[in-house]
């Protein structure tokens, strides 16, 4: 009995010192009360003199070490100076453009969640959605009238562009100033309501949105507004709001895609004429590609490499990367050429000049901006990339499921709505998950940008993980609708977003390199709580300070390891059950103890990730983008959890929740699972499993959980209205999602009514051909009543209506294509910089 009380005593003070960091006096004095207990037989129960064997050897030898490093000199000289070189050699130095991507936007979630404890009140004190008055009507006004006017298939494949008038609602309504403050004559909404606003029109048009988002994202106006001089402010955004300007952004080129800093354009300082007069200027030489709204625009924001050879700044040859606004309509600037991305509609195309001549002043915060660009870059990057395709993305997964959730109900083959056949249950219950998790992370998110925070590790890993699953949740929506998905025409109300999914992967940052670079190494760097400080102190050019910092941010970590090992395995031992909650989390509590259990398995795996592999994370990308995938569903879920208390935990919800938790769980012990399978350094995994998976990594959601939560998104109502809020929705049968809700009322409405005249088909009471009025057929022999039949007829009408496929004139199809230019068109494929 007392070595078993010993051996509960003893475990429970190892974990009490490691989980609360004790320092290193009190370390010792435990090893040294350890020993001595052990001596004296305490350890099996049977009391007697103090005995000296080599148990006792080693335990006052780790006590004696413990108490030496306890004096500064002794812990300085064996511990920390061989610690700091080793790092230094490990660690790559920082370049500049690296350094100024770590000082852009903030951390904030994202770091409660690398640290391993999360302080819940840094999530729970994020504002829920919140409007002001104006921005609701703006929502619910100028916002549905523009959806409503968004004519897909004329934009997509008519005219292969965004007709005029859709051009002058946005700029009459103020649409293209949303970001812009009201001061200077914008609609100055917040991060909130521009996300809602953009979601909205991109659940109705792919290409409407687009011209919208992109004058409201990284662009002239942004930059303007915050980087900008007092004249340009005045001249320019006045002008962007009211849509005088149309702006494009152009920092793509050829050679330089994903590099983007390593772009060739370049600007010269030098004398040249302007307006008649001569002047120090910049002569521009760049060639851009892929640059949205490019071949519209009469605003380009470019970026370029700054030389000043004859010093006339003042400030050497190599200023840096620059940004500068130049009207389109300026002479040399080549511009109106398009491209043809997917096939969408909206404008994008290349640009290029030589050897252009603008004034200084047209530098974006003129001279004194000059090689800022890439800080100025960076820093709009980590809040608008929070904004607008998160947005974008959440709204693809809403509209995808309630158009997917209607079809799935009114299309029948075998005699049943496809939707509830199991082997569709299964895409329709990954499209709800995708649906409430991408809403619950756009929300918060966009929240965190209202309430002032640039979370840059967090729009990074949102913006690859909701595009992706957009991209997941239309590929779902298609195969659920087979052929009517698949051929184009009016009617066709996927093809838009499907076209549009690979472009929303692509830009601000392509997937691969986001998740596999960007997330979680620049992710470790931002969020862990003592790296960049040990990285900063090693690249000290002032030795001695750097040694200080060091050890400071040395002892600090060492203890954080401690307290992670710890804490992972009584955690995962305890299935979580010691693991911290907020207070009053009611029905969802179990889920935030996993929460923070998986944050304690997150930082210690993440921790020993960067301690090992160093510099050499970069290149393990395989690593850098599993652990990217387990950051990625902890946001999620902790999204998920803070949407369902905002929403006021309705109980319908719950089971849902339910079942989004489970499989962000699942997935997140996937994704470390497979860190630690592939770990570079075998014996890693060996040691870590252990600690992070005792009993097996955990399973996903059952699939008897996924039909409950498929049937209730099959059911016309206030769960099914939730999972997709803030959507365009109509109920016009003139409109073809109108016609799919319509339709879906209609049919269940009718669907016991349906059953009779099936069981009659069945029983071959009644013929159904097409050269037989079945429905008439059934009330002439008493099947179904007169009412009965009108229903089933106007539903057997608005069926045809919504299963029925767009067919053309093969004529017509040419005729399109000639006026498109697609036959005989005068394609260009050549760079400048290649001719060059
Ligand atoms: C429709 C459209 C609109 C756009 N609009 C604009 C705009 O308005 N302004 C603008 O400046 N740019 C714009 N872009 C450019 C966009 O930002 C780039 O396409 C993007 O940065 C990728 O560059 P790239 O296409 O040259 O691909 P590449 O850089 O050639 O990359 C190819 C692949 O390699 C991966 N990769 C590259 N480097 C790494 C690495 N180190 N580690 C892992 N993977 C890596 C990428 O993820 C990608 O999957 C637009 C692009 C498109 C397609």
């Amino acid at each position: 009995m007392l070595g078993f009380i010993f051996t509960v005593l003893s475990l429970t003070a190892l974990f009490a010192l490691a989980m609360y960091r004790a320092p290193l006096p009190v370390w010792a004095a435990a090893m040294a009360i350890f020993t001595v207990s052990l001596q004296l037989g305490l350890g099996s129960g049977e009391l007697h003199w103090p005995v000296f064997n080599v148990w006792a050897l080693a335990g006052w030898l780790i006590a004696g070490g413990l108490f030496a490093l306890t004096f500064p000199e002794i812990k300085r000289k064996f511990l920390v100076l061989p610690v700091y070189r080793a790092f230094k050699g490990a660690m790559p130095a920082i370049s500049e453009t690296e350094r100024e991507a770590l000082e852009a936007g903030t951390v904030g979630w994202d770091a409660e969640l690398f640290g391993g404890q999360p302080d819940w009140s840094k999530l729970t004190s994020v504002p829920p959605i919140t409007l002001t008055d104006e921005e609701r009507a703006f929502l619910d006004g100028p916002t549905e009238e523009l959806c409503r006017r968004l004519k897909d298939w004329r934009m997509r494949h008519e005219l292969h562009d965004v007709p005029d008038d859709i051009w002058d609602f946005v700029r009459e309504e103020g649409f293209l100033g949303m970001l812009i403050s009201k001061e200077h004559g914008g609609l100055g909404f917040s991060a909130q309501a521009q996300s809602l606003v953009l979601g909205k029109i991109s659940s109705r048009s792919s290409d409407g949105v687009t011209i919208v988002m992109v004058p409201n994202s990284l662009g002239p106006g942004e930059l303007i507004e915050k980087y900008g001089t007092e004249e340009q402010k005045a001249h320019y955004l006045p002008r962007l709001a009211r849509g005088e300007e149309i702006p494009c952004f152009a920092l793509t080129g050829p050679f330089s895609g994903s590099d983007a800093a390593s772009m060739r354009d370049i600007g010269v300082v030098t004398k040249g004429r302007h307006e008649g007069r001569e002047v120090v200027g910049l002569k521009l030489t760049w060639d851009k590609r892929y640059i949205t709204l490019a071949p519209k625009a009469t605003l380009l924001g470019l970026a370029f490499r700054l030389f000043d050879p004859d010093n006339h700044l003042g400030r050497g040859e190599d200023i840096g990367i620059t940004l500068a606004l130049v009207p389109t309509n300026h002479p040399g600037v080549e511009i109106g050429r398009r491209h043809l991305p997917c096939g969408t509609a909206f404008p994008n195309g290349p640009t290029s000049g030589k050897d252009v001549f603008i004034p200084l002043d047209w530098i974006i915060g003129g001279q004194a901006r000059a090689g800022q660009g890439w800080r100025m870059l960076m820093s709009c990057l980590a809040a608008g990339r929070s904004v607008s395709l998160p947005a974008t993305s959440a709204a693809g997964a809403k509209s995808a499921l309630r158009i997917s959730t209607a079809y799935a109900r009114i299309r029948k083959q075998f005699n049943l709505p496809i939707g509830f056949m199991e082997g569709v249950e299964e895409p329709l219950a990954r499209m709800v998950e995708t649906a409430y998790e991408l809403e619950a992370a756009r929300a918060v998110t966009a929240s965190m940008v209202t309430a002032g925070e640039k979370p840059a590790v967090i729009s990074a890993l949102l913006k690859y993980v909701s595009t992706e699953r957009m991209r997941d949740s239309v590929n779902d929506a298609m195969d659920i609708h087979g052929g009517k998905g698949i051929c184009d025409g009016p009617s066709n109300y996927l093809q838009g977003a499907y076209q549009m999914a690979p472009v929303c992967i692509t830009v601000e940052g392509a997937n691969i390199l986001t998740r596999t670079l960007i997330t979680f190494a620049q992710g470790a760097l931002r969020s862990h709580p003592y790296l960049l400080r040990e990285i900063e102190a090693v690249q000290d050019q002032d030795e001695a300070r750097g040694v200080a910092d060091f050890e400071e941010a040395l002892d600090g970590h060492v203890g954080f390891t401690v307290s992670n090992i710890f804490g992972a395995l009584l955690h995962n031992l305890t299935f979580g059950a010691f693991a911290d909650a907020p207070p009053n989390a009611g029905p969802t509590a179990r889920w935030w103890r996993q929460l923070a259990r998986a944050s304690r398995s997150f930082a210690l795996v993440a921790d020993l990730t960067v301690a090992l592999l160093g510099g050499r994370l970069k290149v393990k990308q395989k690593i850098a983008g599993r652990m990217a995938d387990a950051l990625a569903e902890l946001y999620l879920l902790s999204s998920i959890l803070k949407r369902y208390d905002d929403d006021g935990r309705p109980e319908d919800d719950l089971k849902l929740v339910n079942y989004c938790a489970q499989n962000c769980l699942a997935r997140f012990d996937l994704a470390l699972a497979g860190v630690l399978d592939n770990f570079p350094l075998g014996w890693v995994g060996v040691c870590l499993r252990p600690l992070v998976f005792p009993f097996g990594a955990r399973r996903p959601a059952k699939d008897r959980d996924g039909k409950e939560i498929v049937r209730a998104a099959l059911q016309p109502g206030a769960f099914r209205d939730r999972l997709t809020r803030e959507i365009f929705i109509t109920d016009d049968p003139a409109d073809r999602i109108g016609l799919l809700e319509h339709t879906l009322q209609k049919a269940v409405a009718a669907e016991a009514i349906d059953k009779k005249l099936e069981s009659a088909i069945r029983k071959g009471e009644v013929k159904r051909f097409y050269n037989n009025d079945w429905i008439a057929e059934a009330e002439a022999k008493g099947v179904l009543t007169a009412e009965e039949a009108g229903t089933l007829k106007e539903l057997n009408e608005l069926v045809g209506r919504v299963i029925a496929v767009d067919d053309f004139d093969p004529a017509e199809i040419a005729a399109a294509n000639t006026a498109n230019g697609s036959s005989g068109s005068q394609a260009r494929t050549s760079n400048q910089s290649e001719a060059a």
